[in-house]
């Protein structure tokens, strides 16, 4: 199994904050069946700033580590973008990171709203040969609320990646739902743990698989998975005809 977005890297963010906790973490995932992990510290969240050769570094040393320790998990760079106004003369600058050096290129939401120039500058993302993956969708309170927004950025080329606790419950009923809501659609192509630590936000990647398969047939769990691998080749991933989700607003009225 390949995790697309990890907060794994220590000392970077808000994941671990030692090389023992990201051990932790590391033996973690490869109980949960995971071999591959892309390590995507945050960047220009209000918080914390990681700039590509920073991450590049940091990725080399902790797979030196991994071998050292031998732990059977491969590291691979990427970096969680906060959407900002600067990202594209960022990423001119080599300040940004594209995910395994594909031309795949994750984007994050604040977490209560989308901004209002998110259309335009995910147009121009995908104008220089870049495909944006938006992720946690289902957990932006925008987005809840007005899932035609959603599935207007994916109708026009950005790809969506969905968090495994979410499917799993763990972030209550209602993220829960619109998760399923964004696989029925059409509307999500990539599930990932976005794990910080080992207690209250880790993996959760083999629990997601289990209800999706049970849910929906192993022909999702296949699509999911090898998404994930097609992408951390930078090959073409499937991609389904993405529907609106249709809020049954006036059920009750016309019953
Ligand atoms: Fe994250």
């Amino acid at each position: 199994m390949i995790d697309i977005h990890c907060h794994i890297l220590p000392g970077v963010d808000d994941g671990p904050v030692s090389i023992d906790e990201s051990l932790l973490m590391a033996r973690e995932a490869v109980k949960e069946g995971i071999k591959t992990i892309i390590a995507t510290p945050h960047h220009k969240n209000n918080k914390y700033e990681n700039t590509k050769n920073q991450i590049l570094e940091k990725v080399r040393n902790f797979n030196k580590v991994l071998i050292k320790e031998n732990i059977p998990l491969e590291i691979l760079p990427g970096q969680e973008n906060r959407i900002y106004g600067e990202l594209i003369e960022d990423f001119q600058s080599e300040k940004i990171l594209t995910l395994s050096n594909t031309n795949y290129l994750f984007i994050e939401f604040p977490s209560t709203h989308v901004p209002r120039y998110t259309e335009k500058l995910l147009y121009e993302i995908q104008t220089l040969g870049i495909i944006p993956i938006i992720v946690h969708p289902e957990r932006n309170g925008e987005l809840l609320k007005n899932p035609d927004i959603i599935y207007k950025l994916v109708k026009n080329g950005s790809l969506t990646q969905v968090t495994a606790s979410s499917i799993a419950g763990y972030f209550g009923k209602s993220i829960q739902k619109f998760s399923g809501q964004l696989i029925e659609h059409n509307l999500t192509h990539f599930i990932a743990s976005d794990a910080h630590n080992i207690s209250n936000r880790t993996f959760k990647m083999a629990e997601a698989f289990k209800l999706i398969e049970s849910a929906y047939g192993v022909d999702y769990t296949y699509i999911f998975s090898e998404n994930s691998n097609s992408l951390i080749k930078g090959n073409n991933i499937i991609k389904e005809i993405p529907e609106a989700i249709r809020k049954k607003k006036f059920l009750g009225i016309f019953q």
